[in-house]
């Protein structure tokens, strides 16, 4: 693949947009996370393990998580219908799928776990922002995981593999136009979500596989970064 391709915001294919990231923002949740990445933001609550309500829906044998993923009105230039969508549900719902392998929640039969995403600010990537802050807000919480999450859209523009995307790179209509990837992993590279927008060979697919692992590296060491200056900074 070429090396001259020229992203619109000048970065190299692998180079990630600046990422920020900041554990315990919400002092009523019992856990809670931003990240940033670029222009999008996310962030994070976790509200339990408490007593599943309603009651018909507890499990006797494990706990259960919930998610909840929200862009909020003011998140992209035109304002957004505030409540629920398809969109928002789809994204609440493999959100969940990325987070599970990874919680112990057999340990807290009859329970729920609440996760509440809010996107403040959308470039793309939105879903992604939301697991990384999500699984950052589940450590804080000290619901006991295997592992934490991160995850990160890889994405072909006409032939050429990127790695996390922009809503303009998103937009990009030359030759076989945009896909994108979003693929979720432990830092060990264990996927728990992959979804595919567009169209790509079997063959590039590991290419992408590979390229998200490397990012998801990266990404793996601000969420890591961040969690410890909040242990570091508890009193
Ligand atoms: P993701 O944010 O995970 O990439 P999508 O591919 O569905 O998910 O959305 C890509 C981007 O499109 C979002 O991050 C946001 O910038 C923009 N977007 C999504 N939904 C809307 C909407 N209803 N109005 C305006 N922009 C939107």
């Amino acid at each position: 693949m070429t090396k001259e391709f020229k992203r619109p915001d000048g970065r190299g294919i692998e180079e990630l947009r600046p990422i920020s990231a900041k554990v315990g923002i919400i002092p009523n949740a019992d856990g809670s996370a931003m990240y940033q990445s670029g222009n999008t933001i996310a962030i994070a609550a976790v509200y339990g393990p408490k007593k599943m309500h309603p009651q018909h829906q507890q499990n006797p044998s494990t706990g259960q998580l919930r998610c909840n993923y929200n862009m909020l009105s003011f998140s992209v230039d035109e304002r957004i219908r505030p409540g629920r969508n398809k969109r928002a549900m789809e994204i609440s719902e493999v959100t969940k799928w990325a987070l599970e392998p990874v919680l112990m929640l057999e340990e807290f039969p009859n329970q729920v776990v609440d996760v509440f995403i809010y996107i403040t600010q959308a470039d793309a990537g939105t879903r992604c922002a939301g697991i990384n802050a999500a699984s950052m807000a589940l450590a804080h919480a000290g619901i006991p995981m295997k592992n934490l999450i991160t995850s990160i859209s890889v994405g072909k523009l006409d032939k050429q593999l990127v790695v996390d995307l922009t809503k303009e790179e998103e937009d990009f209509h030359t030759g076989e136009g945009p896909t994108d990837i979003p693929v979720s992993m432990t830092p060990d590279g264990k996927i728990t979500h992959l979804q595919l927008d567009g169209k790509i060979e079997v063959k590039q697919l590991q290419e992408v596989l590979d390229m998200a692992k490397k990012a998801c590296q990266e990404v793996y060491k601000v969420q890591e970064k961040a969690l410890k200056e909040f242990i570091g900074g508890e009193d």
